[in-house]
């Protein structure tokens, strides 16, 4: 990685929020964050302007210290944080509504014009491809290298997290490094509905229309949010129909597929299915450490494979948390200097650890063990101890400490009241037979990945 004075401190900046995003999530991000705006930053001090007091309080209190830790990671040695109220134009005229309306800001349009802010992480390069998202990943790259439209609409859909956006930029990225005379626009859904709400608000004359249909590739991100906004979902219907009919290539992402989209007119509905429809499934492990892997090639920062793999291990949720753990580890390493442990990883990410845990919990385990094993519930939690029984509550108790943060003692009591030294027993006997039986290591593999997902 590059030194700091190699690089430019903005971009460490960029980098920075960028991480935060992924850290925090797109609404925290949001709420807080992206309201901020870097006044400067040199290697001690970092200067940022914030909306009102109100944010400012809330940014000091809540992440100053993980915006430093972030930026120490990226060798920027920062180690204060001051934030100014600006009060000029931008908050104060938005109560006034009077002046605000008076005309629609043509900043705001030129900007929308060359829009387009793209994250220079996400393009194809950086994504790492697996089983679950293959198929999008392929119908992403085609769309991106034909000359012709061939697939229109591609329409990418899948939960939260899982590399839409990601795919959409690299889309972007593409065709801007090749094709640099077409025009490319990628919006976010929110943002196309703003800005044609002001449209209409402002009776502008420079319409909106026009932006749209000038374009060669249209990507509007996260479309469900045009659910339920008819005049919204009008206008997007007719810039959509004129933009296919005109041969332009349209990209489209949700999280549900076409057909599934809430408060979506039926025609609309059936018109966004008529391209390619790809779905992104939830990551696997394999694809999971696969991105921690790739991604931590990005840090100075050494992590063990070891934890790593715990990492793509206890995870489950989505990329973007996985790499908000990353980033976490990295930051928490960095800090203290010295490497990190699993230990160590599950103290730092305990909240994250906990809230992943969710769907796996002891009673789970316990009941897929039993039909794994064909014996029952109340005989697992028994003091009885024949072979197979005792082989069967042994993995239980293994996969109890493996995929949930419950502790030694307190998995014993949920077997029916037994020491934990029982249970550490368990695991340790678990984990020779693994390594000294390729059969029951498969079977083992086998059941954790069926409780994964
Ligand atoms: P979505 O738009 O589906 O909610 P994003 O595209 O914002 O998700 O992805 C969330 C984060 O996860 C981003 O930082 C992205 O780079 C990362 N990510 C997702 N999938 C992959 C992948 N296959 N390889 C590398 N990074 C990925
Ligand atoms: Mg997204």
């Amino acid at each position: 990685m590059a030194t700091t004075a190699e690089k430019n401190l903005n971009q460490i900046w960029v980098d920075a929020m960028a991480d935060m995003r992924s850290t925090l999530g797109e609404k925290t991000f949001n709420t807080w964050l992206s309201k901020l705006g870097l006044i400067e930053l040199d290697e001690k001090r970092l200067r940022l302007s914030a909306p009102s007091n109100f944010v400012r309080d809330n940014v000091v209190s809540r992440f100053a210290d993980s915006i430093i830790k972030i930026l120490n990671s990226y060798g920027c040695a920062v180690d204060s944080l001051d934030i100014e109220v600006y009060d000029g134009n931008n908050a104060d005229t938005s109560k006034n509504s009077k002046k605000f309306n008076s005309r629609l800001p043509q900043d705001e349009f030129d900007n929308f014009k060359n829009i387009s802010v793209l994250d220079k992480r996400f393009t194809f390069k950086n994504f790492v491809v697996g089983k679950p998202n293959e198929f999008a990943y392929a119908a992403a790259l085609r769309v991106a290298e034909s000359v012709s439209t061939s697939f229109n609409p591609l329409f990418l859909y899948g939960g939260v997290g899982l590399g839409k956006t990601h795919l959409m930029h690299a889309i972007a990225w593409y065709i801007i490094e090749n094709h640099p005379q077409k025009k490319v626009i990628y919006i976010s859904a929110e943002k196309f509905m703003y800005l044609f709400i002001k449209s209409l608000r402002f009776k502008d004359a420079m319409s909106f229309k026009e932006m749209f249909r000038n374009v060669d590739v249209l990507m509007i991100d996260d479309v469900q949010f045009i659910g339920g906004k008819d005049t919204t979902q009008e206008e997007f219907f007719h810039t959509f129909n004129d933009l296919v009919d005109n041969n332009r290539q349209v990209v489209l992402s949700a999280d549900k597929s076409p057909s599934d989209l809430d408060g979506v007119e039926n025609r609309l509905k059936s018109r966004l299915g008529w391209g390619l429809v790809a779905d992104i499934h939830p990551a696997n492990y394999e694809l999971r450490l696969g991105i921690l892997q790739s991604k931590v090639k990005r840090h100075k920062t050494k992590i063990p494979d070891k934890v790593l793999e715990f990492l793509a291990m206890k995870i489950t949720s989505n990329i973007r948390e996985l790499e908000g753990a990353l980033n976490r580890i990295v930051a928490h390493a960095t800090l203290v200097g010295r490497s990190i442990t699993i230990d160590v990883a599950q103290e730092v990410l305990a909240d994250l650890l906990r809230a992943n845990e969710k769907f796996i919990t002891i009673d789970v385990i316990q009941r897929r063990v039993c039909e794994f094993f064909g014996v029952k519930l109340s005989d697992l939690n028994s003091a009885k101890r024949h072979k197979s029984l005792a082989m069967a509550r042994h993995v239980a108790m293994y996969l109890c400490k493996e995929l949930t943060t419950k502790s030694f003692p307190d998995i014993g009591r949920s077997f029916g009241g037994k020491d934990h030294s029982t249970v550490i027993h368990a695991v340790k006997r678990v984990k020779e037979y693994a390594t000294n039986d390729g059969s029951f290591a498969i079977n083992l593999e086998i059941l954790t990945k069926s409780l994964e997902s």
